[in-house]
């Protein structure tokens, strides 16, 4: 497919013409790179919410047309998603607020006396809910390569005891871009009787993700990295579990029946299905956003989508390796497979400042710290991380300083 200006139409994003003042007071367009953290909603995603909002209407509790038209919509949305995912027969799509809701629901579903892996590269979303629901977590030091990797989960699943298990894996890092070999994870896992929950916060809006193919059990993704950031996200996979859970709220929605016993107790008969995890009022235009900034991508296509993230991060390696003082962050070596999202520690200077003075001095916009993946960043800075996650700083917090280098986060997709 052609890299022309037709393709990615459906993706003109909102947000690339401001003009933001430096600190000379002189203006200059905005370079907006840090998608990684939050991307701004695309044109057509916005259109198609700007079209809805005036109907908006309640969604599963009303007869008139707008809480029908909003039921249909909010249904349709999830039938979006279904197929975007590449589904499988049975699958459910349960629209949470993001990918760490959507994480944290997994972990209060998963059957007691699971025992959960997790690399300690994962983000904080997907290291530590399974510890926080109560669960026994085997945390697998940081793999050097990707064949270390399928290496140190497969000593690690031979050597477990009997029991449930459940292996959470990142698709892409938020902190290299690095792609982590999730279909040879999860036959690694299925071989041994585990499932497998896939963090897709940022490979869905990268690359293709086709649930059936990888074989993962569950998926999870947040809509505003996806281009359309009005506070939604999926958690996608087998019903088993999460008919079998306790509803992760207790609310309206979420339940068939509720009656007033002889004895005074008040007896609940909760739904089967996506209800059950979503009680309260659902975020209907959230979940509209997201299905049709689902839409725009597969009609721009992922293989035009790919090729055009390969030129732009082949042109910024480039432009970086042309800079002594500058060194990319990789955990599984140089030169290996990211999707466009990368970090970068520059000598003598502190993160912050690094940040503060290209957004000062050029107008351009990237994040540092440690990114909610701090085991992970001290990695690779060369510090000991130690097996299991100590005591985090809050994500968004100001960070503790590290000696000597810290790192900038960077993404460009279109
Ligand atoms: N997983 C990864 C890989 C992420 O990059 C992020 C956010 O940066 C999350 C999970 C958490 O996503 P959210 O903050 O949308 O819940």
């Amino acid at each position: 497919m052609s890299l022309s200006t037709e393709v990615f139409a459906p993706l003109a994003v909102l947000g690339h013409d401001v003009q933001v003042p430096l600190a000379s007071g002189e203006k200059v367009g905005y370079a907006a790179l840090d998608y990684a953290a939050s991307a701004p909603a695309l044109q057509r995603v916005w259109d198609d919410v700007a079209a809805y909002a005036p109907y908006y209407g309640s969604v599963h509790r009303g007869a008139g047309y707008l809480s029908q038209l909003s039921t249909d919509l909010f249904e349709q949305s999830r039938r979006t998603v279904a197929e975007f995912l590449d589904l499988r027969e049975g699958d459910q799509v349960v629209f949470t607020r993001a990918t760490t809701d959507s994480l944290n629901l997994l972990a209060a579903a998963v059957p007691a006396g699971t025992r959960v892996f997790a690399f300690e590269t994962e983000h904080h979303a997907s290291l530590l809910p399974w510890a926080h629901a109560g669960l026994e977590v085997s945390y697998l030091r940081a793999p050097r390569s990707r064949a270390e990797a399928v290496a140190a989960l497969e000593a690690a699943l031979a050597g477990a005891p009997e029991g449930p298990k459940l292996l959470c894996v990142t698709g892409a890092s938020n902190v290299t871009g690095e792609l982590w070999p999730v279909a040879e994870l999860t036959a690694s896992a299925h071989r041994h009787g585990a499932r497998v929950v896939l963090d897709a916060a940022q490979l869905a809006p990268h690359h293709r993700v086709s649930v059936r193919e990888l074989d993962v059990d569950w998926i999870a993704f947040s809509g505003h990295k996806l281009y359309a950031p009005f506070g939604a996200g999926v958690l996608a996979g087998r019903a088993d579990w999460l008919d079998a859970a306790e509803p992760y709220l207790a609310g309206g929605g979420a339940t068939r029946t509720v009656a007033r016993e002889l004895d005074g107790s008040v007896a609940v008969q909760w739904h089967t299905g996506p209800a059950r995890h979503e009680a309260g009022s659902p975020n209907v235009i959230g979940a509209y956003a997201i299905a049709s900034a689902c839409r725009a991508l597969t009609e721009a296509g992922f293989d035009a989508l790919e090729a055009r993230e390969r030129q732009l991060v082949e042109r910024l390696t480039a432009g970086l390796a042309e800079i002594p003082q500058v060194k990319v962050l990789n955990l599984f070596g140089e030169g290996s497979a990211r999707v466009g999202v990368l970090s970068f520690v520059v000598r003598d200077w502190n993160s912050s400042h690094f940040s503060a003075a290209l957004s000062a001095e050029y107008g351009i916009g990237v994040r540092d710290g440690l990114f909610c993946a701090h085991p992970l960043v001290r990695t690779l800075l060369g510090e000991e991380s130690g097996v299991a996650p100590g005591p985090v700083s809050v994500c968004g917090a100001p960070e503790p300083s590290l000696p000597g280098e810290r790192s900038l986060n960077a993404i460009r997709v279109s």
